[in-house]
């Protein structure tokens, strides 16, 4: 590829400033809460028109039946396509539409599309609307400086990320829309920074863990069996044995940040005995011997490790504790698992990538994995494509925050590496 091609490039997408400034404001203010999913279709309805005008060809697709799905909300993808002049490889950039609650603390209007001081704020400016926006006008300078390119450029808004992918990316895998003979690069424009490759993610193990008890009279305990105490004995044996083995388990993987180059576990929550009453009750407690107890565990794991033995380990864990307390019982429920990632560091994406963020940025990029999952799980399990990365402007800290924005130079330095990457695989 001539430098000439690339300065052309780099121009056309500068010539784009404002709009992609006021296409990302204007995503921003279609509010595409997730849960409960709303505006979905309105979102698509104008990217749809957006792109149709750009020449792609445009489905919409309802992922009907998919968790969450209904005719009040329902979960609406788009896919977008545009063909060139002659075969080749097909480059797809998939971002969610989807953005998590307000919560407290904004100075703005979160879904006001605020430009202030070289910035976009708002609810969803840097996960991920601004990636979207990044990813439409790469699109767009690259079809104007190269009408004649080879293959096909994809641009998909997909449902639910935020809460799974279920609605979106999943479906849309299972339909066949990332069937490696149709789509053979994907970047997934999420805020990793525009200097940042994000090869893959950790896997990730949800389970609720329940001891039993037998309930009696909080004043002769004696005649029940209390289910929290067994807990504790649980949580016990889970600081003295499990934590220090996961310390002791280290990846190869460069997960940012550092302290997650381990194995992990969270407790997200625990319950035992009475439920809580509604608040306003202003009533006492009964005295009760808790009859069960339950903890939910957030385990993240390593591609070094096996699912099968990242169970494996919590059952031995209370197998010991077993062995200790007479009348101990236990139960373990699968919630949500999902098996680690990661896209070879000399993938063709992951090359072609790099070597257009040291062109327009002047610096050798970071390889990173995420130490959260998103959508790249279910484009490598169901659609069996592993050139797959998420490469997008924006700064993963300020994801779900208060006062979230996303730089406008990171927007367009990200599109400008966009476009050269589109160069690169398509008008070789
Ligand atoms: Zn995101």
């Amino acid at each position: 590829m001539s430098e000439d091609l690339d300065k052309r490039l780099s121009a056309e997408v500068e010539a784009r400033r404002d709009n992609l400034v006021a296409l990302c404001a204007d995503l921003i203010r279609i509010p595409t809460l997730n849960p409960p999913g709303l505006n979905y279709r309105e979102i698509c309805d104008f990217l749809a028109a957006r792109l149709e005008r750009a020449g792609f060809a445009v489905d919409l697709i309802r992922a009907a039946a998919a968790p969450a799905d209904s005719d009040r909300h329902p979960r609406w993808n788009l896919v977008a396509r545009h063909g060139g002049a002659g075969p080749g490889d097909c480059v797809h950039f998939n971002a969610h539409h989807d953005v998590v609650e307000v919560g407290h603390g904004w100075s703005v209007d979160p879904f006001g599309g605020v430009v202030k001081d070289g910035r976009v704020y708002g609810r969803g400016a840097c996960d991920m609307k601004g990636g979207l926006a990044a990813a439409v006008i790469a699109a767009e300078a690259f079809i104007t400086a190269c009408p004649g390119y080879r293959g096909a450029i994809e641009i998909s808004a997909t449902a639910d990320e935020e809460s799974g992918g279920y609605g979106g990316v999943a479906y849309l895998a299972e339909q066949g829309w990332f069937a490696p003979e149709r789509v053979q690069h994907v970047i997934i424009p999420e805020p990793l920074n525009k200097d940042r490759i994000c090869l893959g993610h950790r896997g990730v193990w949800w389970a609720e863990v329940e001891t039993k008890g037998r309930i009696a009279h909080g004043s002769m305990p004696f005649l029940g069996d209390s289910a929290i105490r067994h807990m504790g004995a649980v949580l016990e044996e889970m600081e003295a044995t499990l934590y220090p083995l996961l310390a002791s388990k280290h990846t190869a993987m460069p997960v940012v940040p550092e302290g997650a180059r381990q194995s992990t576990l969270n407790i997200n929550a625990i319950h035992g005995g009475e439920p809580e009453q509604e608040p306003g009750y202003t009533g006492l407690p009964a005295p009760c011997v808790a009859d069960r107890c339950r903890i939910v565990l957030d385990r993240r794991f390593l591609i070094e490790e096996d699912i099968a033995e990242v169970k494996a380990e919590v059952t031995a864990m209370m197998e010991r504790v077993k062995a200790r307390r007479p009348a101990f019982d236990y139960e373990i429920r699968d919630l949500f698992e999902v098996q680690p990632t990661m896209t070879e560091r000399d993938a063709p994406v992951v090359r072609t990538v790099a070597r257009a963020i040291e062109k327009v940025l002047a610096k050798a990029p970071e390889f990173v994995v995420s130490p959260g999952t998103y959508d790249q799980k279910h484009i490598d399990r169901i659609g069996k494509l592993h050139n797959c990365i998420a490469y997008g402007p924006g700064i993963l800290d300020l994801a779900h925050q208060p006062d979230e924005w996303v730089g406008i130079d990171d927007m367009v330095d990200s599109a400008k590496v966009m476009a050269l990457t589109l160069a690169e695989l398509l008008a070789r």
